[in-house]
């Protein structure tokens, strides 16, 4: 499980202090799937990115089953993340961008993380991919390569934010479909950041709405909708009046 407690992130500007993260706690048992919502620029990737260790925890405390994470590096926490642009390393293949992180962080055999590569290509359709460079792909290709590459992983908890953004609009309803079927496959705790209505609505155990850097409200997509916790969230999940 995940649980952040009391967590603040206070970045220092040249314009002085701002609180993208003000006292968030959640908690996220195994195998949820948790969609964050919220207007730009309310704290929804650097709430991501303080869980994956790539921003510091300014305040408060997080932790992965039981252990705070705050001092471990990135690649000491049992998390895999997509980003919005992939971030794939366009020099390398396919293949060598799924096992690159799997070689860092683990000490399997050459041909077990190969098995595990094919395995995860296998399971998202880009098996005839492997040798070639991202350059070539489409958009879609690269979004499967990305989420192949994590989980090859096998993490206890897979970050998304938002994976689908750069794709068009019947590209990413098809991905919304295989993300929740590879979900419903490995069971892995999911933090899913999205601006699309739709994918909250649809994937979500449960919508967490973020405001300000403050939490609004965390609850079921149809909690949300019919019983908004106030006028925010009411109005930005359009709920019937
Ligand atoms: P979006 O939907 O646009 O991606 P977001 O919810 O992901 O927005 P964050 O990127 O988490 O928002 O940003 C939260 C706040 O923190 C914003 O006010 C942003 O300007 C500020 N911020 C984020 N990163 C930095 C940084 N490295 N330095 C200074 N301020 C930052
Ligand atoms: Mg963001």
């Amino acid at each position: 499980r995940v649980q952040f407690d009391d967590v603040t992130k206070v970045f220092e500007d040249t314009s002085g202090p701002i609180v993208a993260v003000e006292e968030l706690s959640l908690e996220i048992p195994d195998g949820e799937f948790v969609v964050f919502v919220g207007p730009s620029g309310c704290g929804k990737s650097t709430t991501l990115r303080m869980l994956a260790g790539l921003e510091s925890i300014t305040d408060g405390e997080i932790r992965l089953d039981g252990q705070p994470v705050n001092d471990m590096s990135p690649k000491e926490r049992d998390i895999a993340m997509v980003f919005q642009s992939y971030a794939l390393y366009p020099h390398k293949t396919v293949r060598e961008n799924m096992a690159y992180g799997l070689k860092l962080s683990t000490d399997l055999s050459d041909e077990e993380v190969n098995r595990r590569v094919v395995e995860a290509a296998e399971m998202m359709g880009i098996e005839d991919l492997l040798d070639k460079k991202p350059g070539s792909l489409s958009g879609g290709q690269q979004q499967r390569v990305a989420t192949g590459r994590a989980i090859v992983r096998e993490p206890a908890v897979f970050l998304f934010d938002e994976p689908l953004s750069n794709l068009d609009a019947k590209l990413r309803k098809h991905m919304r479909t295989e993300l929740s079927r590879i979900h419903s496959e490995l069971g892995i705790t999911t933090i899913y950041v999205t601006h699309d209505q739709e994918e909250a609505m649809t994937m979500a155990d449960r919508i967490v709405i973020l405001d300000n850097g403050q939490l609004q409200q965390v609850g079921s997509p149809k909690e949300v909708y019919y019983r908004p916790a106030n006028a925010f969230v009411a109005d930005f999940i359009g709920s019937p009046s």
